[in-house]
């Protein structure tokens, strides 16, 4: 068996100044209904980067075809050379049949680190907003908020078992507003809509992160720009896109519907 990415890997890695590693899977676990997480192994502290950083892991589709697909960085561990992912499950897509049945010891190329958003290390207060794909930047991202500070989540969950908690510095302001998708479609920002109006924004230049559903995503940063946040104050980024899968470099395709 190869010990080595793909060369294809190698070539995607150098053009975007990343590096590409063949992992190997330590660890998977269900955590709720939606959310698995799995701890891979190798290369950790380069890979995982910063918090805001992904990777980029090859699979392939159901017709066999090489896909790429992106996940961030949930947590690293120096010690055991691991970092881990939670990955989204409740739809069909290479990403989510792959962790289901991905077994300790098998092989993963991955490419990594990658993503431009980070932490504003200067904004008193930093609100997190969109759908369980995206709750493990935003708590690898809290969990490094310099004090003192707060972070608000506004979260779109399937299952009320996917409001998971993490730990966080007693000193951190944290609100959490978890909304619960019931009936509603993917691609309805009504529910994260409804939890925005609930929240009085805190005093000051605060910074938004958007991850989730493209068209939740592009409501939601229309609504902030009316709520008086600045363009520069919103970080936002489609992580997937309802009825459609994510294109074959790992991002949701941005043609109109
Ligand atoms: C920078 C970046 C970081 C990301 N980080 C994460 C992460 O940490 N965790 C994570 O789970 N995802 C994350 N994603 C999204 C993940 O890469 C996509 O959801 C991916 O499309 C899922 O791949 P898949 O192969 O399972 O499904 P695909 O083949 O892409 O899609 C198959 C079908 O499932 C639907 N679908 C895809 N994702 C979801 C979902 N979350 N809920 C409901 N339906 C869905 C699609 O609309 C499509 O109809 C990230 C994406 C980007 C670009």
């Amino acid at each position: 068996m190869t010990r080595e990415p793909d060369d294809s890997s190698k070539q995607l890695a150098a053009r975007v100044g990343a590096v590409a590693s063949l992992c190997e899977v330590a660890s998977t676990a269900q955590l709720s209904t939606s959310i698995y997480q799995v701890a891979l192994r190798g290369n950790a502290v380069t890979l995982a980067g910063t918090p805001g950083n992904d990777v980029m892991i090859r699979l392939d589709d159901a017709k066999g075809r090489h896909v790429r697909r992106r996940y961030s960085v949930r947590d690293l561990d120096v010690a055991a050379d691991e970092f881990t992912l939670w990955i989204t499950i409740e739809h069909d897509g290479p990403g989510s049949v792959w962790v289901k049945k991905a077994q300790p010891g098998e092989p993963v190329d991955v490419i990594g680190p990658r993503g431009k958003i980070h932490l504003d290390p200067s904004a008193p207060w930093h609100l997190f907003i969109g759908d369980a794909s995206g709750l493990a930047a935003f708590y690898r991202m809290a969990q490094s908020i310099e004090l003192p500070s707060r972070a608000i989540f506004i979260v779109e969950i399937d299952a009320s078992d996917d409001a998971l908690s993490a730990p966080f510095d007693e000193q951190l302001g944290v609100t959490g507003i978890f909304v619960n998708r019931e009936q509603r479609s993917t691609s309805d920002p009504a529910g994260l809509l409804s939890g925005l109006a609930a929240l009085a924004l805190p005093p000051g230049d605060g910074h938004a992160y958007l991850f989730g559903e493209f068209h939740v995503m592009r409501v939601l940063q229309s609504a902030l720009l009316d709520r008086g946040l600045q363009p520069d104050q919103i970080s936002h980024k489609a992580f997937w896109r309802s009825g459609r899968s994510n294109a074959e470099h790992g991002e949701p395709e941005k043609v109109e519907d």
